[in-house]
Order: structure tokens, then sequence, then C-alpha cells
């Protein structure tokens, strides 16, 4: 039986927000967000994140920079409250027109959100039904991933998410629910589960 899963964005919902990390010292987790994972964890829901990371495509620093960068996430995920992460898909392309410059990364993807890519490659490696799924992201391109994907959309209010909500940043967008922040996003999914819609 193909599973639900929790597909997680990255900066703004797990890490605070701060641009291009250029120095792993400054990627640090959102209060709470430990915890909120690991209750996804003891309810065996599949957590998987899902992340543009264009650094390597505009010529910022290396995947292996990236790489380290997700070593740092998970290790703190695990350190506040052993909290796993299941999966971990990253799109390091970006289109020339967008901004991509190194020849390696600089290309149309797929996988670039808010195309489906990831999810759809998730799902297959893992076995999960996206239509029972959920995303959570702090962008309009997030939530316009989920509908894309058939998942349901929730906008946490921290990164960029306030800044969409008050038409400052992206474009309207209308999510299955509005959450405080990854904490009460999961609060919702955990609700929805245990109520079986
Ligand atoms: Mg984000």
């Amino acid at each position: 039986m193909p599973q639900p899963a929790v597909f997680l964005d990255r900066d703004g919902v797990l890490n605070q927000e701060v641009g291009y990390i250029r120095d792993v010292e400054n990627l640090n987790l959102i209060p709470g967000v430990a915890r909120a994972v690991r209750r996804l964890n003891d309810r065996h829901l599949f957590c998987c994140l899902v992340t543009n990371q264009s650094g390597p495509a505009r010529a910022y620093y290396s995947m292996e920079h990236v790489n380290h960068l997700h070593r740092r996430l998970t290790h703190l995920l695990h350190e506040e409250a052993r909290a796993v992460l299941d999966a971990i898909f990253v799109c390091p392309y970006l289109s020339p027109p967008e901004g991509g410059v190194d020849p390696n990364f600089s290309r149309w993807s797929t996988w670039r959100k808010p195309n489906t890519g990831m999810l759809v490659a998730a799902a297959w490696d893992y076995d999960l039904d996206l239509s029972s799924s959920f995303m959570v992201g702090d962008k309009a391109t997030d939530i316009d991933l989920a509908r894309n994907a058939g998942c349901r959309g929730i906008l946490v209010e921290t990164g960029y998410g306030r800044r969409v909500l008050s038409g400052d940043y992206q474009h309207e967008t209308q999510p299955d629910y509005q959450a405080e922040n990854l904490v009460d996003a999961v609060e919702w999914i955990l609700d929805k589960k245990r109520s079986g819609n």
C-alpha cells in the first residue's frame, strides 16, 4: 500500500531564512521544529525534505557545500529531538534566464519547484501516495507545488510566509491551511490523520 508523506521545504520552514547560506554555521533551526518532525516520526509519517537550492547553479558554492549544510541540518534535528528526515531531495538546477551560470547546473529542470519532479521521484523511490500527502512551505510556489502534485498545501508564517500573506512577496495563494509555524502545521496534519481525512 502506498503511504502518505509529509514533504517539507527547508529554508523558512525547518531553518531560519537567512538567504544563501555560505557559512555552514549560519544554518540554525527555527525553535520547536525538531520536536515537530519527531512527532511525525513517532506517527510513522514519512518525512521528506524537498528543497530548491540554486546556489551551485549561480556559482555561489559547490554541491558538496549543500550536502554539508544538510549534514548539519540532520545533525541538529537529531541532537535536539532525535528527529529524522526519511529522505532528502535537492534541486540544484536553474535555467540561464533565471540566473544559472555554472554549466553543470544551468538548465531547466522538472525537479525545480513548483514543478513536481522531486515529489514524483520520491513517490517512485519510496512508494508514496501523493494524493494523501502534505506539502509544508513558506512560499506561494510551495503551495503551487502542492496543487500541481495533488497534495494538500500548508503555508507557514515563518520565513517568507508572512510576506506572501501580506502581498509583499510572490503572488496570492490559497493554502489548505495557514499555520503559524511547523509545530502548528504538524498538529493540523496529525489531526487530519486522526479524523481519517
Ligand atoms: Mg522556503
